[in-house]
Order: C-alpha cells, then structure tokens, then sequence
C-alpha cells in the first residue's frame, strides 16, 4: 500500500514535471525566436546606417556570443556583401526576401538553402533597393544553456524532493490511520475488546474509525451479552442436581456437566469425544438406542450401584433433528426413602393391629364374661393394650414431629438444665424399681440445637436404661465436654444387647426381644438416633449381654 501510493505520487509528480518542462521550454524558445527577431531587426536598422558594411564591424554584432550571418544585396539579388558566404546570387522571391512587408522588413524562420540549414533570419529593404539580411542558426538560441539546464535541474530535483516529502506526508496520512486500524482489529481479534482507535480526523479515515470503534462496541456488548448467557448457563449446569449431557446427531458430546460427569465416574475433559466411548455400553444402549417417550429408570452397579431416572429430547433446529440432550437423575435416595416409607407404613399398621386384635376380641369376650375376677382381668388387658396403642401413637407422632421440624428456631443452651428436668420427670419410675440414678457433670458448654429435642433423647435413653435392667440396679449418666466436643452418656448395668442386635437397635420398631418384660414401641432408640443428626452430631451403643449398655451421644460445642 505504501509502496503503491509512493510510486503512484512519483510518477505523477515526474510526469507533471515533463510536462511543466516542457511547457517551459517551448515557452522559453518561442521568447528566444522572439527576442532573436527583434535584435536581428535591430541590428538590420544599425546596419543601415552605416556607411559601410564590413566583415569587422559585422562581428561586433552578436546574438548570445554569436557572430550573425549577414547577406547585402543589391535590388537585383546579387549579393554585395557577405561575412561567411561570397559571391553568390540570391533569389529574391525566395521565401526568406518574400516576406518583406510593406514596412520594408521580413522575418523568416526555416530550412535555408542559402545557408543549407535552418535558419532564423530578419530582412530590411532600404529605399534603393539594397536589402540587408541578417540572421542567425536556430540551433544558436540559447534554449538550453548549460547555465539554464543547471538552474532546470536543480528545480527539478527541488521538486523531486518536495513531491517525495509530500508523498511520504501523505502516506502517513493515510497509512498511519489505516495500520492503527488493522493493529487495532488485530487486537480485537485476539480477545481484547476494551482497545478502541483513536480518531485524529475528521475526514473519511476518521469516519471509517468511528464507524469501527462503533462496531467494536456492538460487538463488545454482544460478547458480553453471550457471556453473561453462558456464564449463567454454566452455573445453573454446575449447580443443577440432575445430570444434562447434550450430544450432536454424530454422537459427539457438545455438552456434559459435573453432575453428569459425577453419576457417569467421569473424571476427565469429554466435550468432542463420542459419548459411546466415555459410557459404560449398556447404560449408553439402554439411554440411546431404546425407544421411550417418557422418563425412564435404569439400575446401575458401576460406579457405584444407583437408580436412575432418564429423559432424551430431541435438540430440533427448524424441522431437523441436530442432537438429543439427556437428563439423568439420581433417584437411589428417593427410591430409598419411598421404599422406608412404604415399609413404615406397613410396621405402622401392623403394630397398631397387634393391641388393637388384642383390644376388640377381649372387648368382643367380655360381652359373655359374667364372673368378675375375669372380667377385671380381661378390662386391666384392655387399658395395658390402650396404654400401648397411646405410647405407639405417641411415638409416631413424636417421630413425625422430629421430621416435620427444619433447621430453624435453633437456641444455645446449656445441656445440664435439660437433663436435670428429664431425670426430675423419670425419679418416679426410677423408683418404682429402686433403681438409683447417679449424674455427673463437667460440662460448661452450650451446645445449638432444640433443647426439648434434647429433653427427649435424654429421656429415652435414660428410660430405656431404667426399663431394661432389673431392679435395685443403677444407672450412671454422664455430661462432659472437651476441647472441641460434648458428650452425654448412659451407663446401666441391666440386661444388655445381643451382639447381633447391636447393628440394628436404631431401626424403627426394632425391638431385641419383644417378649421382654416392659417392652416399648421401638421407636425409643429410633427417634434418640434422629435427634441426635438434626443437632448434627451421632449416638453410639456398646452392649455385652447379660451385664449392660452404654449409650453415647457426641457433638460440638459452641
Ligand atoms: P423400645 O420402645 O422397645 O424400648 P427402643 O427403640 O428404645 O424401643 O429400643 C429398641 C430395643 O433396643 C429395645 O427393644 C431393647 O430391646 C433394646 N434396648 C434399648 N435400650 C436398651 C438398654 N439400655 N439395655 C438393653 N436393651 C436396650
């Protein structure tokens, strides 16, 4: 470009200079011709008044150092003087004598034959007859004096040197705004949008600059507005607990997000790799290549064993099919759950049945039972059967409660005020077997959470040491704190818990021997263990059968 611009400047300027040039010098010959005649005349007019025309006197006259070239002759054409040529006859009605005027004075400019060359010449006619003739070679006039094509020259290569400068301005004026924009957008390009050009004109460059910073900015804020869309697009993938993978109609994956990568034990960067090489083959069979409509579960062992629920849609670009995006949800925990619930309803109901069978047919019995030991005895079976169905209904409500309950409402507190209620409420059954409770405390720190939840497991535990051991026995609790932890612990030295129990003593209505003496509802320890994670800690067991139970219960304190 500036190569182009440079070279089209100089030819230009060179051939404005040729022409200019030669202008010149037709300008300057045609004043030479001109200046030439008028002295020709002039010397004609001196010539004439001298008396005599001689060779010597004749050299005196010059035109720019040159001895002219005079011819007298005679009315008849015989010359009668001549400084170069002698003797010679001229024509008078040759082109050089036929312009003589009226005036008595010719000018002639042309090939000579006289002369055999060309030749500017001037006549007089004087009043006999007599016509002096004077002129000079064309080739004398000074057009071209060395002193002249110096002072040419040295215009010349001023000029040349101007045009240059001029061109090299120039260049810079036009390259300059150009290379800015071209450095400029190749910096956009390369990803940085903040660079803008700087407009110095205010012509078509500038115009064109502004059009470009304008377009930069439009473009800016399109990135940005994409940005902003993939970056929150990207998040809610990240965030999302389900799995989305997309893949294209080549089964390429365009999209695969960390849930997705999780549930698949995926651990690496896929997007591009076909997603039949990243699945395990029969997931990829069951997901892709069978036909379902709506979601689908699919049991899982690798890598680990889940269930999951899937849903493929079409990704539809006008009317074609381009690719499917799949949705995966772990739906193991919510199967678990729906499993425990069914089976809890199905504990509910058969634990209710268990007193209420009991209660209708000693009701239905006690129609026809007229003695009264008997029947006193079959009332007494009723009310301990209603007390069981009440402690039941109890605990499955105190259970739902717990659930129901979230994390809210929670208060610091200090455990010591808790216990010492819940052993001022079991006194009286401690008692009643004279059992002795012994307490101990250490502990001078709060612990978060709900104190009456706390209330309940206190009691449960303490309860379930009361009840199972025999009486006379004694029951140690414990509340202590160390450097990070507190801890309350029950100690009985009752009837213990058979080794194979021990793993599931917590489940609900899970009960060692339901034949025991002073049995519960087995939600006791059930509802101990759901406390103790709503306060974000854990309850232990150790048991040795026959000799007793220690029951722990662990969390930080404030
Ligand atoms: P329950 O209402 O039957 O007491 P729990 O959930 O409180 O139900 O306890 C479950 C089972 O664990 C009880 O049936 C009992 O056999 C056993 N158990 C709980 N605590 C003790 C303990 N301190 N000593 C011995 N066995 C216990």
């Amino acid at each position: 470009m500036k190569k182009k611009i440079l070279t089209s400047v100089i030819i230009t300027v060179l051939f404005a200079l040729v022409i200019i040039t030669s202008s010149f010098f037709a300008l300057v010959s045609m004043q030479e011709v001109d200046n030439t005649r008028n002295i020709l005349i002039n010397y004609n007019s001196i010539m004439a008044n001298w008396k005599e025309i001689s060779k010597e006197s004749v050299n005196l006259l010059r035109i720019n150092g040159n001895i002219i070239d005079v011819t007298v002759t005679n009315k008849d054409g015989k010359v009668i003087f001549d400084n170069t040529q002698e003797g010679k006859t001229v024509d008078l009605n040759c082109k050089e004598y036929a312009s003589i005027g009226r005036d008595n004075i010719g000018y002639f400019e042309g090939y000579s034959p006289y002369y055999k060359k060309d030749m500017i010449f001037s006549t007089l006619r004087l009043g006999d007859g007599t016509i002096i003739r004077s002129g000079v070679p064309v080739g004398t006039l000074d057009v071209l004096y060395s002193k002249n094509i110096s002072y040419y020259l040295g215009v010349l290569a001023v000029v040349f040197v101007l045009s240059i400068a001029l061109a090299l301005k120039l260049v810079r004026i036009i390259i300059d705004p150009v290379k800015n924009l071209e450095y400029v957008s190749s910096k956009i390009a390369n990803g940085d949008l903040q660079t803008r050009i700087e407009i110095t004109s205010n012509d078509e460059l500038g115009y064109l600059g502004m059009s470009f910073n304008n377009m930069a900015d439009q473009l800016q804020s399109k990135i940005n507005e994409v940005m902003d869309k993939q970056n929150k697009l990207e998040s809610i993938l990240k965030s999302m607990q389900s799995g989305v993978i997309a893949v294209d109609k080549e089964d390429s994956i365009i999209l695969l997000n960390p849930y997705a990568k999780k549930i698949l034990g995926i651990n690496k960067e896929v997007v591009g790799l076909k997603l039949k090489d990243v699945m395990y083959k029969k997931l990829y069979n069951e997901i892709l290549l069978e036909e379902y409509d709506t979601a689908k579960e699919i049991k899982v062992k690798s890598p680990v064993r889940r269930i999951l629920r899937v849903k493929k849609t079409w990704i539809i670009n006008g009317y074609e099919k381009i690719g499917i995006v799949i949705s995966i949800q772990d739906v193991t925990e919510m199967k678990r759950l729906e499993n425990m619930r069914t089976q809890f309803v199905a504990n509910v109901s058969h634990e209710l049945k268990t007193p209420l069978t009991s209660i209708k047919g000693f009701a239905e019995t006690l129609r026809f039972v007229e003695d009264t030991e008997t029947r006193d005895k079959f009332l007494d079976i009723i009310d301990k059967e209603s007390e069981r169905l009440r402690r039941l209904i109890d605990d499955i409500l105190v259970l739902s409660n717990l659930e129901s309950r979230s994390s809210e409402d929670l208060i610091e507190f200090y455990p010591e005020e808790v216990i010492e209620d819940a052993l001022n409420i079991l006194e009286d059954h401690a008692k009643r077997k004279n059992i002795k409770l012994i307490y101990h405390s250490n502990n001078n720190d709060k612990i978060l959470g709900h104190n009456d939840k706390f209330l309940q497991l206190v009691i449960n535990l303490v309860e379930n040491a009361i009840k199972y051991s025999d009486c006379d026995k004694e029951v140690l609790i414990e509340s202590s704190s160390d450097d990070e932890y507190y801890t309350f612990r029950v100690k009985d030295n009752g009837y213990g818990i058979p080794k194979e129990d021990l793993p599931r003593i917590f489940e609900r209505f899970y009960r060692v021997d339901k034949s025991r003496k002073g049995g519960g509802t087995g939600l006791g320890l059930a509802i101990a263990k759901h406390i103790s994670k709503s306060f974000g800690g854990d309850i232990k067991v150790e048991s040795e059968f026959g000799k007793g139970s220690e029951f722990t219960f662990k969390v930080k304190h404030l």
